[in-house]
């Protein structure tokens, strides 16, 4: 048996005619930048996240660099977010000229430790990045009433986290978020996308100039912006998808459960726990264990693909060499580095191959324990 650790073909295959139809009717229209779907998708979008406004825009990447920029965080300006997550979490500080403060994450669910963000707040700090890591809510709780208490502001990125929900409030918990909509994303498009969400409207004004040339009005540019939209082919199609994501959240929760239950007595394997009061959606089903990288080969071997999601924390990558981290700085996020492997996770997979990945989880656990 051959499973993808993602099989998005799958899902076109299914929706394949009302996409097709959905593509001809932006074709046929040839508004191809800004055009009207744009605008209906992010309306839908703001509501699904329970927040006024969305902008759509290139990438979740360019959505927190654009959050940042809008809550006029400059040069000099200090950042925290977690050392556990994808690159251009930290990467959007650095390139606005700010400096990333790294902190490490919870040892129990891997997301953003609030202790170590209190001990790393100072004078300079401007902002606080939390991560919805692999689909769960952050602990907001604990973020919120410390930006509240230090004045800072504070910008989810919940890109692996559409529709993820803590205490039945869907994120952003705070004001803004950012998400992604590349395509193994929960809510993924047919290339790069993602999306502002706020409930200011101040944000939500200086957004809409910031993403496109720093202007609203054509050749009329009211400040140095940068040139991040969401494609109107891009936004009809998620406009389609959006419908079915609750479905599909949904099912990557059973899939998940299926997961928990039959790997719950193998030993050897560890878990990432989900943090009381959060509807966890599942963008990854990650578990841990000693022999990572053996089991990694053991799975590819029986055509099952894994991903290791991050194989080097954010403060031991090279192109974060001058900001001076090394090795031993954030132990819960390198202990995590070397031990995590998420399984396949998609809402197409099928029962029986979630039983073919346990049982062979389960056999690699046999031969080698521990
Ligand atoms: C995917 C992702 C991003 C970046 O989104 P892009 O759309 O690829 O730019 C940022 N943060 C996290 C946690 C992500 O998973």
């Amino acid at each position: 048996m051959q499973i993808q650790f993602v099989n998005l073909q799958r899902q076109n295959k299914i929706y394949r005619k009302e996409i097709i139809k959905v593509i001809s009717g932006v074709v046929k229209e040839a508004k191809f930048v800004m055009g009207p779907e744009l605008t209906k998708f992010e309306k839908s979008f703001a509501k699904f996240c329970g927040k006024k406004y969305a902008v759509g825009m290139n990438s979740g990447t360019d959505a927190l660099k654009i959050a940042l920029l809008a809550y006029g965080v400059r040069e000099g300006d200090e950042v925290i977010t977690v050392a556990n997550s994808y690159f251009s979490t930290a990467m959007v500080i650095a390139e606005i000229g700010a400096v990333p403060v790294l902190v490490d994450a919870y040892p129990d669910t891997l997301t953003i430790d609030v202790n170590a963000i209190e001990r790393a707040i100072t004078k300079k700090t401007k902002a606080i990045i939390p991560v919805h890591l692999y689909g769960q809510s952050a602990d907001m709780d604990g973020i919120l009433r410390l930006a509240k208490k230090h004045n800072i502001v504070v910008i989810e990125d919940a890109c692996q986290a559409h529709g993820a929900m803590h205490k039945g409030r869907v994120v952003p918990i705070g004001e803004t978020g950012a998400f992604s909509f590349y395509p193994g994303k929960n809510l993924g498009g047919f290339g790069d996308g993602g999306a502002l969400v706020t409930d200011s409207k101040k944000i939500y004004e200086t957004c809409l100039y910031l993403r496109n040339d720093g202007s609203l009005e054509k050749y009329f540019h009211n400040m140095i912006g940068i040139k991040s939209r969401l494609d109107t082919l891009q936004a009809a199609i998620l406009q389609f998808k959006l419908r079915h994501l609750d479905e599909w959240n949904k099912r990557r929760r059973q899939v998940a459960r299926m997961y928990d239950e039959k790997l719950k007595n193998i030993n050897g394997i560890e878990f990432i726990d989900v943090g009381r009061d959060n509807y966890h959606v599942y963008h990854l089903y990650v578990i841990r264990c000693n022999k990572r990288d053996e089991l990694q080969r053991y799975l590819k071997k029986s055509g099952i693909q894994t991903v290791i999601h991050y194989p080097l924390p954010i403060h031991l990558q090279k192109g974060f060499k001058k900001f001076g981290y090394k090795k031993g700085d954030f132990p819960v996020s390198e202990k995590a580095s070397e031990t995590v492997i998420s399984l396949p996770m998609f809402p197409e997979i099928k029962d029986s191959e979630i039983n073919y990945v346990c049982s062979v989880l389960d056999r690699f656990f046999r031969k080698s324990p521990k």
